[in-house]
């Protein structure tokens, strides 16, 4: 048996549960993971992601050199590059280099417009805080965001809206403290595997009560006392007419509506409209359940609610997500042990990377670029000059990619991103790529997106770096560096401050801080510009890591929000209205696809597509109902074509009753039948999130040849 020359404690670099591993090393191999049973988050439980998705840092097509494309590339005609053949290898002096003169050389001519950034849930909080201030303090650009803008955006705006927080306001393992909770559009046991079984606990040994709201007959249904099977897209008929039955029944908490809410007299007249008789009319989810489900979370005394990207990938996702908030503030179920608002996070470091300022209308900390105190407090900070920074709301994700043309963005840097997996409508977004003058991409591998790119950046992954992720539940975690980087991959935020100083000389403008050591030190100037990690110091974090806010070095943490008040003052009400999909099933189109995640791949799968976990599902899948498959003539396991308005897939039916009649899934991990090339690109207004959940298309069995 291996005997391990050191064993080295650090955060899964996975879903944003957050579980503490153990990395067994000898030499300089990782050959096992494994988990305290007093580890704060997991308690001794891994999923395989965790337990055996490591490999990925060993595996032959990870790039450990920087790379330049070997034929120069124009707009209009960028083509990608996935062969090693069409690159050359350079030294990072002149991958550095030709970085800074391309960049610069777009800035000068054509301004802060034509720059733009992804940041990246994967890569540490002081990674991501470090590439939002190169671009904002060098480029003077807020076309700066990640991929929160689509999963949780429209959750994050409307928490915002209505409490002034956007985080998840519980503990996760808090769900053994509910009576009842409710669950919806999260396939929690594939997502966020650790708190499904958390919340199991809570069913089996103290007795919690579980509602799952899914269109999709998700495991955790196994286990719910109701399943309320919305059809896709009809979130807010379902949650508002809870909001009636509540009302009409008298079992609002009126004292806590009274002593920390606002408009709801306003909200309660807009309940009116949506009976449960109306609610079964659009959701196809009976009166009966609709009311007893109201029931049940109004007479628990511990109720909490969480959700996933069901509820905000939405052209109405602010909408959805308002009317579980409403529910909350309707009840007083939030603000105590046991009760809250729990948008759960899908990446590692989503949570961290939204608060490192990774977003296009707020500086670290949600500050808003426009608010003239906080441009100045980061002016400030960064030694620029009165007035330097932008105050105009940045470009989202989406629009980033909507807007390359001569006169919006030209130059793109994209970092552990894969906008080529994970934009909704890939034909559009394949032609945006195609048009940027210079792309940046860095990264463990040449992915759908980096294979766009002039210059390849080579990353070390997490096992090879510090930093601190922040986990769905609020949780500053360590990340250790438990070997040394493969080839001559240098860590994300070495990279950045190493090209911010090529920059900074080459605009001549001398500004921040880029001579950083440690990422200790970028945390702490993170801390002292964002009040809620002023606290959080790495000696603080090495056992437990520590729940933000976190408000100086001697609070504790806070396990959940709101107790006293809300960050926004009184919690606000918001009246609402159902408005449907954008794009209804139709005779050519009869079918919703509604795409997600499985549990062996992480997102658009560049770590899982390169381990050892791809085995296990080598190839996308889509469900569909059994009814439906025999009426369409689909045979288990045969090959269909997959058609919506912007594009077609071919690939393998599972028939299962987990897929509701009329609803198929498929997940977007898969590069050669990418969900994503059917997707709908319209957005939700306020949060510019695609919509996901609900897009049209028809299926049709393919001859096996
Ligand atoms: Fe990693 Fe999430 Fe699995 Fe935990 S549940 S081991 S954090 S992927």
């Amino acid at each position: 048996m291996l005997k391990p020359d050191r064993i080295v404690s650090t955060t899964c670099p996975y879903c944003g549960v957050g579980c503490n591993l153990q990395l067994h090393i000898q030499g300089d191999t990782i050959y096992k993971v494994t988990t305290p049973f007093d580890a704060p988050v997991n308690k001794g439980n891994l999923c395989v992601k965790g337990r055996f998705g490591y490999d990925f840092v060993y595996h032959p097509r990870r790039v450990t050199t920087p790379l330049i494309r070997k034929s120069p590339q124009q707009p209009g005609s960028r083509t990608q590059a996935f062969d090693r053949a069409e690159w050359r290898e350079v030294s990072w002096d002149e991958a550095l280099e030709y970085t800074a003169d391309r960049l610069v050389e777009i800035y000068q001519r054509d301004g802060a417009r034509a720059m733009a950034a992804y940041c990246c849930a994967k890569a540490t909080n002081e990674d991501n805080y470090l590439l939002q201030k190169m671009y904002r303090a060098l480029f003077r650009t807020n076309h700066i965001d990640h991929c929160t803008r689509l999963c949780h955006a429209a959750s994050v705006v409307a928490l915002q809206m209505a409490v002034g927080s956007s985080a998840m306001s519980n503990t996760a393992d808090e769900v053994v403290d509910n009576d009842v909770f409710i669950l919806t559009g999260s396939n929690t046991t594939e997502n966020h595997p650790i708190i499904a079984l958390q919340m199991k606990a809570a069913i089996q040994k103290h007795g919690a009560k579980l509602i799952v709201a899914d269109p999709r007959r998700i495991e955790m249904v196994d286990y719910a006392v109701l399943w309320l099977a919305q059809k896709p897209g009809t979130d807010v008929p379902l949650f508002s007419a809870m909001a009636h039955v509540i009302l009409k029944e008298n079992r609002y908490n009126q004292e806590f509506i009274d002593a920390r809410t606002e408009n709801f007299a306003e909200f309660a007249a807009s309940m009116e409209k949506f009976t449960p008789e109306y609610a079964e009319s659009i959701t196809g989810v009976s009166r009966d359940k609709i009311i007893e489900a109201a029931r049940l979370y109004a007479g628990a005394h511990n109720a909490a609610i969480y959700w996933s990207l069901g509820i905000p990938e939405h052209s109405h996702g602010t909408a959805n997500a308002l009317s579980l908030i409403n529910l909350a503030l309707l009840t007083g179920h939030i603000g105590r042990r046991g009760n809250g608002l729990n948008p759960l996070r899908g990446q590692n470091n989503v949570q961290g990377a939204s608060d490192s300022g990774a977003m296009p209308w707020h500086y670290p900390g949600y500050q808003s670029v426009a608010n003239e105190d906080a441009a100045q407090k980061f002016e400030r900070a960064w030694n620029i000059e009165p007035g330097g920074l932008n105050r105009k709301l940045g470009l989202t994700t989406t629009e980033i990619l909507g807007n390359v043309q001569p006169n919006g963005v030209r130059a793109l840097y994209i970092m552990g991103e894969n906008p080529m997996m994970s934009e909704p409508n890939l034909n559009h977004t394949r032609h945006q790529m195609e048009q940027l003058e210079f792309v940046v991409a860095q990264d463990l591998f040449i992915n759908e997106s980096g294979a766009f790119a002039d210059v390849f950046l080579p990353a070390a992954s997490w096992a090879e770096k510090e930093g601190t992720f922040t986990n769905t539940d609020r949780r500053v975690q360590r990340v250790r560096q438990a070997i040394s980087p493969r080839g001559q991959a240098r860590a994300d935020w070495q990279i950045v401050c190493d090209l911010a100083q090529r920059i900074e000389k080459r605009l001549g403008r001398p500004t921040a801080r880029w001579d950083y050591t440690h990422p200790a030190q970028v945390l702490e100037e993170m801390g002292s510009l964002v009040p809620e990690y002023a606290g959080v110091r790495y000696h603080r974090i090495e056992n437990l890591g520590l729940q933000v806010p976190v408000l100086d070095d001697e609070h504790p943490g806070t396990p959940f929000l709101f107790a006293e008040s809300f960050p926004r003052g009184r919690g606000k009400f918001h009246p609402l209205e159902y408005v449907p999909s954008a794009e209804m099933p139709d005779d050519d189109y009869p079918f919703i696809l509604t795409t997600g995640r499985v549990l062996e791949h992480w997102h658009g799968g560049t770590l899982t597509r390169n381990s050892g976990l791809n085995d296990l599902w080598p190839e996308a899948l889509i469900e569909i109902n059994p009814e439906d498959a025999a009426r369409l003539g689909v045979a288990p396991n045969g090959p269909v074509r997959v058609t919506s308005r912007r594009g077609t897939i071919v690939l393998r039916a599972r028939v299962t009753s987990k897929a509701v009649r009329g609803v198929v899934f498929i997940p977007f991990f898969y590069g050669p039948a990418a969900a994503n090339l059917l997707t709908n690109d319209v957005v939700d207004p306020q949060a510019k999130i695609p919509e996901y959940k609900v897009s049209a298309v028809r299926i049709t069995p393919v001859e096996e040849s």
